[in-house]
């Protein structure tokens, strides 16, 4: 056999993908053995997995971020759902009439209780114990964590809110 690309050359090798002959020269060009076509071939084929995996990543960072903004979406109207509830639940509690910035701040508030009760959720999820009692521990338990929440509520809302409008700038920006 000889040299596919020197044909006045014998061929010491061959081309392990197609089996073309190869001289010395032309087989210790690749590692593995291959012809100039093959390699050629086999450099593309990693650069396209390579470019794949790239953008898969980008794929799940770009997910990531996107279910960042529809979770706050979802908390946004649970937030005022219960805020509209618990205004309407204590309106027939107040005694005397509150002033509207009053109104739009208590109603904030409550706006903020599912914000906090999702960071309580997050914060549990990192404490390694799991809680079995009776239907009175549930009762006070879930009690305790919507006190909780109402306190940590304006804050978690905020960092929430900052964590939205950055993971939307790097969606824009990805586009
Ligand atoms: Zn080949
Ligand atoms: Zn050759």
């Amino acid at each position: 056999m000889k040299c596919f690309n020197h044909p006045e050359r014998d061929a010491v090798a061959s081309c392990q993908k197609c089996g073309k002959g190869l001289c010395r020269e032309c087989a210790e060009k690749h590692t593995p053995c291959m012809c100039d076509a093959c390699a050629a071939r086999v450099q593309k084929d990693r650069l396209q997995q390579a470019q794949n995996r790239e953008n898969q990543r980008k794929q799940k960072y770009k997910d990531a971020l996107v279910d960042t903004r529809s979770e706050f979406i979802a908390t946004v109207v649970i937030g005022i759902v219960v805020a509209v509830l618990f205004t309407w639940w204590t309106a027939g509690h107040n005694s005397k009439p509150v002033g509207f910035l009053e109104s739009v701040g208590v109603f904030f508030f409550y706006f903020c209780i599912p914000f906090g009760w999702k960071f309580l959720t997050y914060l549990q999820s990192f404490l390694p114990i799991s809680i079995f009692g009776t239907w009175w521990f549930w009762f006070i338990y879930l009690i305790v964590k919507l006190f909780a929440s109402v306190f940590v509520g304006v804050p978690a809302f905020i960092y929430q809110l900052v964590k939205t409008i950055r993971a939307q700038r790097k969606i824009n920006k990805l586009k």
